[in-house]
């Protein structure tokens, strides 16, 4: 790590609000844990970060925020295991990605000690707040947005990095019909879609409205150029499995590259199931419902991990998806949560002990 900062200062809050919480039946992301991590960028550099109670922030009407959305985040969690032990996963992956996306949109780099001291000091901290029950995780919320002000079109001179935490049950229940879009996209080739921007999903939310209008709960985004390939499922990476092969768009320009995508891959491969990471043309999905060889779609992370598709939509057709008993959804979904919650070997060393 570039810094060493054992000083991180903690102002605890006066009451805690744990015990207003209904840990039986939490939504997702909609309570947040009694402290959060602020660090401020001023004067040319990232300053020691603070732990303090959970609370509003000020800001000044002429933050870039505001006007130029200089905004990224990150979506990660916190599992417990059998034994109240409190692990993150491939943490150092979020890192790496706020930073991508931290030069795409000119905000400052963020040393790899501030996010991961910074983040384990709340954890210990929060600990209290990461739920036991099935499925429920304490969900983490990086980000950093410009705090400098000024109506003038360029990069702000202050930027703000906070992680908050919000205790979170599953995030999708069942599956989801999803409709395939004709018309609006994403991102584009030279754009922010591979970043994690705060307006990437802004942009997203119109379209969605007018899909789920139409009785769709979801988008799966098709590339800009010509909408014949598919390339992300709302939110979240996609998977199609045609016969016994499981598919993936490669990553570009306008796909995030997602973590739960990449320990997908991993783990079907070690699972002995045959992947191709590759362009999967709409044409292809359609022809392979109608003869039978669309077995399984299913979208990919952090939130829902993976997220089964039950039908899709395309240009005024309905498509139904088979129900498997033995489908590579549950299968993929079993391993990696069983490895999120240390129930299982780490064979790829992905645990990350908090
Ligand atoms: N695509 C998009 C657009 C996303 O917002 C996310 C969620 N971060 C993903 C894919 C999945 O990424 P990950 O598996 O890292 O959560």
């Amino acid at each position: 790590m570039e810094a060493v900062m054992n000083n991180i200062s903690v102002e605890k809050a006066k009451t805690s609000k744990i015990h207003e919480v209904d840990f039986e039946n939490l939504s997702f992301g909609s309570i947040y844990t009694d402290h959060m991590l602020v660090c401020d960028y001023v004067d040319g550099e990232w300053k020691t970060p603070k732990i303090v109670p959970y609370q509003p922030i000020t800001l000044d009407p002429s933050a870039k925020i505001f006007h130029y959305g200089q905004s990224i985040f990150e979506g990660m969690k916190a599992y417990k295991d059998d034994n109240e032990k409190i692990w993150l996963f491939r943490p150092l992956e979020n890192h790496k990605r706020l930073n991508k996306s931290a030069k795409r949109l000119a905000i400052p780099q963020l040393p790899e000690a501030y996010f991961m001291e910074g983040l384990t000091a709340l954890l210990q901290l929060e600990k209290d707040w990461v739920p036991t029950t099935p499925g429920s995780s304490l969900y983490i919320r990086p980000f950093i947005f410009a705090s400098g002000t000024g109506f003038h079109a360029s990069p702000a001179n202050a930027y703000k990095f906070i992680i908050a935490c919000a205790p979170s049950g599953t995030y999708f229940s069942g599956s989801v019909k999803v409709l395939i879009e004709e018309t609006y996209s994403r991102a584009a080739n030279g754009g922010v879609g591979y970043a994690k921007a705060g307006g990437n999903y802004a942009g997203q939310f119109y379209p969605t409205q007018l899909a789920a209008e139409k009785g769709y709960q979801q988008v799966i985004w098709t590339d800009d150029n010509t909408h014949e390939f598919i390339e992300e499922a709302g939110a979240m990476n996609v998977f199609v499995r045609i016969g016994d092969t499981l598919l993936t768009a490669p990553t570009n320009d306008r796909i995030l590259d997602g973590i739960t995508r990449k320990s997908i891959l991993d783990i079907a491969k070690d699972e002995g199931i045959k992947t191709e990471v590759r362009k999967v043309s709409v044409h292809e999905i359609v022809e392979a419902a109608k003869n039978g060889s669309l077995k399984e779609m299913f979208g990919a992370g952090t939130a829902a991990v993976v997220s089964p598709i039950g039908a899709f939509g395309y240009k005024g057709e309905d498509y139904e998806l088979p129900e498997l008993k033995d489908s590579f959804a549950s299968r993929l979904k079993k391993r990696i949560t069983d490895i999120q919650y240390n129930r299982a070997e780490d064979k790829f060393g992905w645990r990350y002990p908090v």
